[in-house]
């Protein structure tokens, strides 16, 4: 079995900071590893303890810090290694994950002004993930990530 780990927000689950989800469930990629339960949803930051809705978090330098101010790095690393964990435990190689996250984004995320300026960083979660070698697409690149799939 394949097993993919993907941002749980983009399966419909409304974890978002606002309450809602990103679900690209309408994915012919998307359904075929539902069908073959191939799917591990993650969300790092609900995971790490932090609530639905939530206050929006940034990355400041390698903290997590949300719109008041308040430090939730802890919240955030704690997320970002039971995604690992559980990627472990399964065997997982390769990940789809939520854009411009703070914790899923994988090549842009927003710079820390929460004035939606996007910087080539990613998210702590990704970061973790793929130091230990698992490969991570986003939802913008799902035609690569079914290819690379099909060769796992
Ligand atoms: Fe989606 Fe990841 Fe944010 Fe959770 S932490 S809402 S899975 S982008």
């Amino acid at each position: 079995m394949k097993k993919v780990l993907i941002s749980s927000c983009l399966l419909g689950v409304n974890v978002k900071y606002n309450g809602g989800n990103n679900s690209i469930l309408e994915n012919k990629f998307i359904q075929i590893l539902q069908k073959q339960n191939c799917i591990i949803s993650i969300c790092p930051e609900v995971d790490g303890g932090l609530s639905v809705p939530r206050i929006q978090v940034e990355l400041v330098g390698n903290k997590a810090i949300n719109k008041e101010g308040i430090d939730k790095t802890k919240e955030f690393k704690y997320g970002a290694k039971l995604a690992l964990d559980k990627a472990l435990s399964e065997g997982v190689k390769m990940a789809i994950m939520k854009s411009k996250s703070p914790s899923c984004g994988k090549d842009f995320i927003y710079d820390g002004s929460f004035t939606k300026i996007l910087i080539n960083k990613e998210g702590l979660s990704v970061a973790l993930l793929r130091k230990y070698g698992i490969k991570i697409f986003s939802e913008e690149e799902l035609e690569d990530a079914y290819n690379y799939w099909k060769k796992l």
